[in-house]
C-alpha cells in the first residue's frame, strides 16, 4: 500500500512535467491497489498463473506477479468481488497508455499537441481514480480502511487535474447549453466535478450519461417511485434508493416499470418463457421485453436486440447458446451435466 500510494503520489506531481512518467506510475498505482486487495485474501493469488506460487521465492521478490487481466479474474473469481465492467475497462485504457508510453513515446511537437496529450491523460487518470477510489472506500474498505486518510489526501491532491480541465469546461459550455435547451439535465460529474454530466431526462429507458469534460460513462435508467411519485435513478447497476422516500430498490422493480404487460401476458398464455437470464452477471429472469420490442438486463442496464434460447433448458439468455445443447447455459450444465452422474 505505501508503494501504491507513493506511486500514485507521484503520478500526479509529474502530470504537468513529465507526462510519460505520470502516466507509468498511474497504472503501476493501480495494478499495486488490485494486488494489495489479492494480498489481503492470500499472497499466492498475487503470483502469475504462469509459474507455481512459492512462499521463499515471494518473499524475496523473485517472482512474476499477475498481470490486469489475471488480477482482473482472480478478483472475480476467487476473491468474489470481481470489477465492474466499466472499472475494467477504465484500468485497461491506463494500463494500454502505459505499455505505449514506455515503447513508443514521443514528446509532443507542439505546443497544442502537447495540452491535447496532457488533457487526454488527466481524463483517464480521473475517471480510472473513480472507479479504484470506490472501491477503496465501498466494497473493500474492509482491507483499505487504514489508509483512508492516505487516500482522502489523493482526492484531494487530483484537484490540480480538475483545474487543468477547466478550459475543456469552458469550450463545452455552449454544447451543455443545448442539451439543457433540448430537455436533458446536466449535472455534477463524480470524476472531473464539472456541472458536465448529462442525462436523457426520460422515463423508463436505458440511457448513457455521458461528461462532456472527462468522458466519464455510465448506463442508468430512470423509474417513478412507487411509493412517492419522485424520479429515482438507477446508475451503473439495477440498485438504487430513492432520494425522497428513502425506499431500497432492485432490478425487479425496474422490470415491474417497464415491462411490456402486453407481450408478457401473451407469452405465458402461450407457454413461452415471460423473461430471460443474464449471462453477463447470472442474474435470473431480470431480462424482460419491453414496448419496443427489445429486452432489457435490468441487473446490468444493458438493451438486447434479441435473446437466444438455450438448447438444453429451453430458457431464453443474453448469452451466446451456440453451443448450450451440451454445455448448458449459466443457468443449467447442458446434457453433459446431465450424463454425468450417470
Ligand atoms: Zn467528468
Ligand atoms: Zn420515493
Ligand atoms: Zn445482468
Ligand atoms: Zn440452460
Amino acid at each position: 500500500m505505501d508503494n501504491a500510494l507513493d506511486f500514485l503520489t507521484r503520478a500526479i506531481d509529474e502530470f504537468q512535467d513529465s507526462p510519460k512518467y505520470s502516466v507509468i506510475h498511474f497504472s503501476a498505482a493501480v495494478e499495486q491497489f488490485l494486488k494489495a486487495r489479492l494480498m489481503a485474501e492470500h499472497w499466492s493469488l498475487v503470483v502469475s498463473d504462469r509459474q507455481p506460487a512459492d512462499w521463499d521465492k515471494f518473499t524475496s521478490g523473485n517472482f512474476q506477479s499477475v498481470t490486469l487481466a489475471e488480477a482482473a479474474s482472480k478478483l472475480d473469481k476467487v476473491v468474489r468481488s470481481g470489477l465492474s465492467a466499466d472499472a475494467l475497462a477504465a484500468f485497461s485504457t491506463v494500463a494500454n497508455h502505459r505499455n505505449r508510453a514506455i515503447h513508443f513515446f514521443h514528446s509532443a511537437h507542439t505546443d497544442k499537441e502537447a495540452q491535447s496529450e496532457l488533457r487526454r491523460i488527466a481524463k483517464e487518470q480521473l475517471v480510472a481514480w473513480l472507479h479504484l477510489h470506490r472501491l477503496l472506500q465501498n466494497r473493500w474498505s474492509d482491507t483499505f480502511g487504514p489508509w483512508l486518510e492516505n487516500i482522502d489526501s489523493i482526492e484531494e491532491k487530483l484537484r490540480s487535474y480538475r483545474d487543468f480541465l477547466s478550459m475543456v469546461f469552458d469550450e463545452v459550455t455552449p454544447e451543455l447549453q443545448r442539451y439543457r435547451d433540448a430537455g436533458a439535465l446536466v449535472e455534477a460529474c463524480a470524476a472531473c466535478s464539472f456541472e458536465s454530466m448529462v442525462f436523457a431526462n426520460e422515463l423508463n429507458v436505458i440511457d448513457t450519461a455521458t461528461c462532456l469534460v472527462c468522458g466519464h460513462a455510465f448506463r442508468c435508467i430512470t423509474i417513478e417511485c412507487p411509493s412517492c411519485e419522485e424520479q429515482v435513478r438507477f446508475e451503473g447497476e439495477g440498485f438504487a434508493t430513492c432520494e425522497h422516500c428513502n425506499t431500497s430498490f432492485e432490478p425487479e422493480h425496474i422490470a415491474d416499470a417497464i415491462e411490456d404487460e402486453g407481450a408478457a401476458y401473451e407469452a405465458a398464455k402461450e407457454g413461452d418463457a415471460v423473461r430471460g437470464n443474464c449471462g453477463d452477471c447470472d442474474g435470473y429472469h431480470s431480462v424482460v421485453r419491453v414496448p419496443s420490442g427489445q429486452w432489457v438486463a435490468t441487473c446490468c442496464l444493458v438493451e438486447h436486440e434479441r435473446l437466444e434460447t438455450c438448447e438444453w433448458c429451453n430458457e431464453p439468455n443474453t448469452g451466446d447458446m451456440e453451443m448450450s445443447y451440451h454445455s448448458g447455459c449459466n443457468m443449467c450444465d447442458g446434457h453433459a451435466g446431465w450424463t454425468k452422474g450417470d
